[in-house]
């Protein structure tokens, strides 16, 4: 059996990863659950602590985690959510955030001339430096000559294994975005690694954009990328362009991946949303397909292939939540993706 953790986490963290336990549940497979329902905001209000020893070690000797979402608004501005999140990012070093962006259905994108299937590409992101690394400080704080310095860390190791992950990810093109010619120091070593993995495959489609005509092309016509690299800032920003030119925030899938050990946090990547947490609203399809990519991982992509394929189906005949022009509620979009599996 492989063992997989689970998170349900906080607000619709625990519906939307019922749906997805759920879809995994209508096939037979070796795979184990083990949940860890007690990692949420109510227990770090009692007690202090968000992720312990314990949970660390049963999640890290795991084939991989199924989060909800964390996040509560008693919590806010405490550093829960970053000690589950970012604790799990660095411990396991889950360098590589992957996003992929596939259109569902024509009529959910905003593009006019998007066609169905026409949008299917995926954003490799840098998930452990660059501009998120809480590196910097601030001087005469609250006067009018208060300076406030956030580094930018750019590492030849970080960038390099980034690049490669994302040359193995594609089979047609990749494109590597950042903006060299404004941030030089970091860019200098993007670029040079970036040429020098170029030179390794040449088999490849190998593109260079700057992130402004990046954002611009990729409303333009997202149809010309397959892969696209970048740091950690570039590619936060991005994935959410994307992930709407897809469909929205509902439907979008990630994973946090350690290339290396394999270990991945697959998560979707809207939050807990507490504004309609137990209302029976929130819409799976982002769990399900973060689940989709847990089994492609695992060794079972045709089960993988198959969930992407009912939930195609699903919103194509309208089976889904309110956000993407359905009306039904959170289980019964779920079942419907199950009805379709069966
Ligand atoms: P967090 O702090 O955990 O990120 P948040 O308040 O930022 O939570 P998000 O989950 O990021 O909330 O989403 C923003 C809004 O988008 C929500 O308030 C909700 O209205 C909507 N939304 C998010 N996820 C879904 C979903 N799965 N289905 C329907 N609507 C959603
Ligand atoms: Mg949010």
């Amino acid at each position: 059996m492989t063992r997989i953790t689970v998170i349900p986490g906080d607000g619709i963290g625990p519906e939307v990863t019922e749906q997805a336990l759920l879809v995994l549940g209508a096939f037979d497979l070796g795979l184990e659950f083990d949940v860890l329902d007690h990692v949420n905001a109510g227990t770090f209000l009692e007690t202090g602590v968000a992720l312990s020893e314990v949970d660390l070690e049963r999640i890290a000797g795991s084939a991989g985690t199924l989060l909800g979402a964390v996040g509560d608004p008693r919590v806010a501005g405490t550093r829960y959510a970053r000690d589950v999140l970012l604790r799990l990012r660095f411990e396991l070093d889950l360098y590589v955030n992957y996003r992929p962006v596939r259109l569902l259905d024509a009529r959910l994108s905003p593009l006019r001339r998007a066609g169905r299937r026409e949008i299917d590409c995926a954003i490799v992101r840098e998930n452990t430096e660059g501009l998120y690394t809480d590196i910097g400080g601030a001087l005469r704080s609250r006067t009018e000559d208060e300076v406030a310095i956030d580094t930018e860390v750019t590492t030849h190791l970080g960038v390099r294994r980034v690049i490669d992950y994302a040359m193995a990810a594609a089979s047609r093109a990749v494109c590597m975005v950042d903006k060299s010619n404004a941030v030089p120091n970091g860019g200098r070593v993007w670029q040079r690694l970036w040429r020098a993995a170029c030179a390794e495959r040449p088999d490849l489609e190998t593109t260079h954009l700057y992130v402004d005509v990046a954002a611009m092309r990729l409303v333009q016509d997202p149809t010309r990328f397959e892969v696209i690299v970048t740091n950690n800032s570039y590619g936060d920003i991005l994935s959410d362009l994307a992930a709407e030119l897809a469909g929205g925030l509902g439907t979008a899938a990630s994973v946090n991946l350690n290339p290396g050990t394999g270990f991945g946090l697959y998560e979707p990547v809207h939050g807990s949303a507490p504004d309609i947490a137990g209302t029976d609203t929130a819409n799976p399809i982002g769990a399900v397909l973060s689940a989709a990519l847990l089994l492609d991982r695992v060794g079972y992509r045709d089960e993988a292939t198959a969930v992407r394929a009912a939930t195609d189906r699903a919103v194509a005949d309208g089976r889904c939540t309110a956000d993407i022009g359905g009306s039904l509620g959170t289980r019964a979009a779920g079942e419907a993706i199950r009805d379709l599996l069966a």
